[in-house]
């Protein structure tokens, strides 16, 4: 085991949420380097990328483009996307696009050039496995993290005075099913696609109602005009996303004030009234062009987009070239049985537990009594006043902050937040220091 230098920040993960926050240290750096931030962050994958199992051609964004990772946190930032188009000299045409919401794959060359851009240290292809405090004197300034290097198999430790977690969440498959050659996540859905050996492919499965599972049908009909593709989801058709102005505010910046400050029943209430804003809810373009699809087969006496409504996957089986799934129309309780090259679960995910990752830390941090951990308004986990370290979650807040924990509306400004609340215990630690706050 090798040993690093301390850092102030040691980020978790580098996804949309911590590259923002390096573009927020970064940017601190630049402007006030009398209390400059040391930073490193760590990621499991051997490179940048964002959902790439996910980028189908023609994907768009669910979010404006000055939701980017820096906008409204600091619009004259060189990380805006605007700047990213001028860069690869696209602006002018990106203009006549008359578009808000940008593909899937340009927002990923986005991500991917402020990767790039960005001056913070990223170890790649490291995964963090544990935290202990560092006790000394009866408290624990320091924290030493644990990570995997996936090359070697070797692990390092790194000390910090701060932990950003943002490991972002994982893929949840239906707990009868289990991830095999035929049966995938959504979230493995490209790769494994191009594992299928299967040179013409007859039938495919999409279980689910939300946006990936439209667009996984939505591509699988487009890419391969010979096979059939059956869509098996338990309500009466797609629903559509309420993207509605009003609706909207409930990823403003400004409403994870209210949603915090919110009684318990309050924030639950909320987040029911606005799910249909993301949740197992379906872009109303995305909706009419299946349905258009659909309809005209039925015309032509060629129907090969398949709706297979109020219905469910009960089971699927390998056999030597196929699988066989078995789908219950819950209305009649009938089942049928299909014989398919693949069945995809486009079924959601679940939020990373934080303990998961923290190993003896855990103990030092406080619940909030629902088995949760206890997080203050700047996202920082409240604790043991023996762990003077901070320890902040950046994504899996979503039951004290709202609804954009796990999105990218409120990423600039969350980065924003956690920098200053690092900069101001920092400077309240280290009275040396004069006080500065992330713009
Ligand atoms: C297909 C798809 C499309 C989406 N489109 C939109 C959209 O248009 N608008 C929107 O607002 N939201 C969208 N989302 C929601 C999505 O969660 C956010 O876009 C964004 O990815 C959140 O960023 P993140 O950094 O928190 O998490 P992630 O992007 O998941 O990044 C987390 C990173 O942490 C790494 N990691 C995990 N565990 C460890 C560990 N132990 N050690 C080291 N590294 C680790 C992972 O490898 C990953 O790179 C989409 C989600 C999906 C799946």
């Amino acid at each position: 085991m090798t040993s690093k230098r301390l850092v102030d920040l040691l980020g978790i993960g580098f996804g949309p949420s911590n590259l923002a926050l390096a573009i927020a240290v970064s940017e601190h750096n630049d402007s006030f380097g009398s209390t400059s931030v040391s930073a490193n962050f760590l990621e499991k994958k051997q490179r940048f990328s964002w959902h790439p199992g996910m980028l189908l051609e023609g994907a768009t964004m669910q979010v404006s483009f000055l939701k980017d990772l820096v906008t409204l946190r600091n619009p004259s930032s060189r990380f805006t996307f605007l700047q990213y188009l001028h860069k690869r000299e696209r602006l002018v045409d990106f203009i006549k696009h008359k578009c808000f919401y940008p593909s899937r794959l340009e927002f990923h060359d986005y991500l991917d050039w402020c990767a790039a851009e960005v001056t913070a240290p990223v170890d790649y292809g490291h995964t963090v496995v544990s935290a202990k405090p560092v006790m000394a004197g009866g408290v624990a300034e320091r924290l030493e993290v644990t990570a995997r290097d996936e090359s070697t198999g070797a692990l390092t430790t790194r000390l910090t005075r701060n932990l950003v977690i943002a490991p972002g969440l994982i893929p949840r498959l239906p707990a009868h099913l289990s991830a095999s050659a035929r049966i995938w996540h959504s979230s493995t859905f490209l790769d494994e696609l191009k594992q299928l050996k299967q040179d013409e492919p007859r039938r495919f499965v999409v279980l689910g109602a939300g946006q990936s599972a439209a667009e996984i049908t939505e591509h699988l009909h487009r890419t391969y005009p010979h096979a059939e593709v059956c869509a098996v989801l338990s309500r009466f058709g797609y629903s559509q996303a309420d993207d509605s102005p009003m609706a909207n505010r409930i990823f403003d910046p400004a409403t994870v004030d209210v949603f915090y400050s919110a009684p318990d029943e309050v924030k639950v209430a909320l987040g029911g009234y606005h799910a249909n804003t993301n949740y197992s809810v379906v872009d109303v373009a995305l909706i009419e062009e299946l349905y258009r699809r659909a309809y005209q087969e039925r015309v032509a006496g060629t129907s090969r987009l398949r709706l297979l409504n109020v219905s469910t996957v009960t089971s699927a089986q390998e056999r030597h070239d196929h699988l066989e799934v078995t789908v219950r129309n819950q209305a009649d309780g009938t089942s049928t049985v299909l014989a398919a090259d693949a069945l995809i679960c486009a079924t959601g995910y679940t939020a990373t537990d934080p303990l998961s990752l923290l190993g003896e830390v855990g103990p030092l941090l406080e619940s909030d009594g629902l088995g949760r951990l206890a997080v203050g308004r700047d996202y920082r986990v409240a604790s043991d006043p023996r762990l003077r370290a901070g320890i902040y979650l950046c994504g899996g807040t979503e039951h004290s902050h709202g609804i954009t924990s796990s999105l990218l509306s409120n990423t600039a400004v969350r980065a924003g937040e956690i920098l200053s609340s690092v900069i101001s215990r920092q400077a309240a630690q280290r009275p040396a220091m004069t006080e500065s706050a992330a713009r």
